[in-house]
Parts: C-alpha cells; sequence; structure tokens
C-alpha cells in the first residue's frame, strides 16, 4: 500500500533524512523505532506531506508524490487525505464536544454530509471503549481516553494509512495500555499503520516490521523477532539496551 523510495530531508542545510526506502503492504504494520533526533517523526510527517520532502517519491494507494519535482499543493492535499495521524498529545479542540472534535474533519474538511459522519462517530467512539462520551468535553476525559478520542478522529477520516507519532509517551504509565490495546485491535482489524513508539512490547507482539533509524538513515530493519531479539548492527544493539 506504502513505497517511499530514496526520501531525503534538510531543515536549513542540515540533512535530517537519507535515501529513505522502504514499504508497507496492505493490512500490516509497521514500527519505527530508534533514538530522539534520529528523523522518525519527519518520515511520518513526509508520509503525509505535513512536511515535504526534498527528493524522493511517496506513494500511498494509488495517489504517489515525486518530492525532486517540486509537486504542487493540490497533490500534496491529495497525499495528505490518504492518511490520518494520531500525535503524541491528543489535540483535541478543548471547546468542542467529543463528538465533534471527531466530526469536525469529515464535515468541514471533506464535506460529508452530518448525519451520517455523526453516526459514524459514535460507532467509532463504541469501537475505542468510549460509547456514551460524545457529549463530554476533553478536559472531562482521562489523557488515556482523550488519545482513545484522537484515534477515534483519525479514523473518521476513513484513511488508508494510520500513522501515530509516539501515541502513548504523553501518557502517565498506567494509561498506556488501553491505548496500545486499542491500537492492537486496529492491526487485527487488518488496518494498515505505520507506528512510531518505544513500546517494544508493542512493537514485538503487533508489528510485521521494525525499521531502526539512527542519524537520519535506516539502519536495520526486518520482522520484529529479529530486529529487536536478535539485532545485527552495533548501534540497534546499543540502543535496544537503553530502552529495554
Ligand atoms: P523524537 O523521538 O525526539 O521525536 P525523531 O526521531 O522523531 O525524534 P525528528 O523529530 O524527525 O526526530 O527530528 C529529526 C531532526 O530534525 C532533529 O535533529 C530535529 O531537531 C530536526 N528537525 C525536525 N523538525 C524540524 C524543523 N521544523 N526545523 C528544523 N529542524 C527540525
Amino acid at each position: 500500500l506504502v513505497e517511499v523510495t530514496n526520501l531525503a530531508k534538510a531543515f536549513s542545510g542540515v540533512e535530517v533524512l537519507r535515501d529513505i526506502g522502504f514499504a508497507v503492504p496492505s493490512g500490516s504494520v509497521t514500527v519505527l523505532i530508534g533514538p530522539s533526533g534520529s528523523g522518525k517523526t519527519t518520515v511520518l510527517r513526509c508520509l503525509n506531506a505535513l512536511e515535504t520532502g526534498d527528493a524522493g517519491t511517496v506513494r500511498i494507494g494509488d495517489v504517489g508524490v515525486d518530492y525532486s519535482a517540486k509537486p504542487a499543493k493540490r497533490s500534496l492535499a491529495r497525499l495528505r487525505s490518504q492518511s490520518a495521524m494520531v500525535f503524541q498529545a491528543h489535540n483535541l479542540f478543548p471547546h468542542l464536544t467529543v463528538l465533534r472534535n471527531i466530526t469536525e474533519g469529515p464535515i468541514v474538511v471533506q464535506g460529508r454530509p452530518a448525519e451520517e459522519v455523526e453516526a459514524e462517530a459514535h460507532r467509532l467512539l463504541e469501537s475505542v471503549g468510549l460509547a456514551g462520551k460524545a457529549d463530554q468535553h476533553p478536559y472531562q476525559l482521562s489523557g488515556g481516553q482523550q488519545q482513545r478520542v484522537g484515534i477515534a478522529r483519525a479514523l473518521a477520516l476513513d484513511p488508508q494509512l494510520l500513522l501515530f507519532d509516539e501515541p502513548t509517551s504523553a501518557l502517565d504509565p498506567e494509561l498506556v495500555g488501553e491505548v496500545l490495546g486499542v491500537m492492537k485491535d486496529l492491526a487485527v482489524q487488518g488496518r494498515t499503520m505505520v507506528v512510531v513508539t518505544h513500546e517494544m512490547r508493542f512493537a514485538q507482539s503487533v508489528s510485521d516490521q521494525v525499521l531502526f533509524m539512527d542519524g537520519g538513515v535506516i539502519v536495520e530493519r526486518g520482522e520484529p523477532a529479529a530486529v529487536l531479539t536478535d539485532p545485527r548492527e552495533a548501534r540497534t544493539r546499543t540502543f535496544l539496551q537503553r530502552v529495554l
């Protein structure tokens, strides 16, 4: 479903991504790991055109952009519509109800009929274990509940690809499990996902592919059992010793 080739990106002359290439088959989960500043977030942002690469191609489904060719805004918007991102902090609108946080994008951005979107939002809330919370405001929810609303909001956009940027790292430890549980359900349902996380147990048990990044390149990749328990590269071993 996803194919990235030769992706490169620099910020004010400093190279932060170099020759990034990987594929994500439909219905599979790819986990990106690596030290702070290695470029994981920038990869996610280039996948959905929140950031434009300097070179390289990104294809999601039947929409592709070639960043070397300076794609037009319209092409970037089409690429963006293929995926939805769940952020580290949930970024919910504090003044809107849970329901409106979920329905705003589909109604305002996608122009879909309100009734249909609201019915779907109630179904999504139920699927993330938050039936009955539709009329509450974000501050009335726990951090884990807020993050699950963030996931429901991403799902409401009906994206082909879900992107997660450290979705549990801002949560109290006891709330991490409920969010990972929802993400695991999504994986079991066959959602295609790219996840930046430090949760190695999640990577081990849910992902199909782990990419280890360091210094803007993919240093090592493979099945989680291989990369996480028997890494070939010294840099991967050093990183894993620090986080495990
Ligand atoms: P973390 O785990 O800390 O989020 P990361 O692996 O996701 O790290 P990125 O956020 O992708 O890393 O950052 C990669 C490098 O690019 C870092 O050195 C960062 O300082 C730099 N960087 C990211 N965004 C920008 C920006 N908008 N302007 C300038 N530099 C940036």
